[in-house]
């Protein structure tokens, strides 16, 4: 009879903040631009004429429960 003892060598090395903190704002920015054109570019709020963008999230934004029409 054998006994199997999970011992790992590896210790997992911690990540220090000043390495994730850039990344960790550009996918804010990313995500708040993503949101933006999703759930905000429509009508009054809209940087952009038309409706091409709008159309373009416009399943999106049914998915993600943001008023439409
Ligand atoms: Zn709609």
């Amino acid at each position: 009879m054998t006994d199997t003892v999970f011992a790992p060598s590896a210790k997992p090395r911690a990540i220090p903040v000043r390495e994730i903190l850039p990344w960790a704002v550009f996918g804010g920015l990313i995500f708040l631009l993503a949101l933006y054109f999703v759930g905000a570019e429509q009508g009054a709020t809209s940087i952009f004429p038309g409706v091409y963008i709008h159309e373009f999230v416009h399943d999106g934004r049914h998915l993600l429960g943001f008023p439409c029409h």
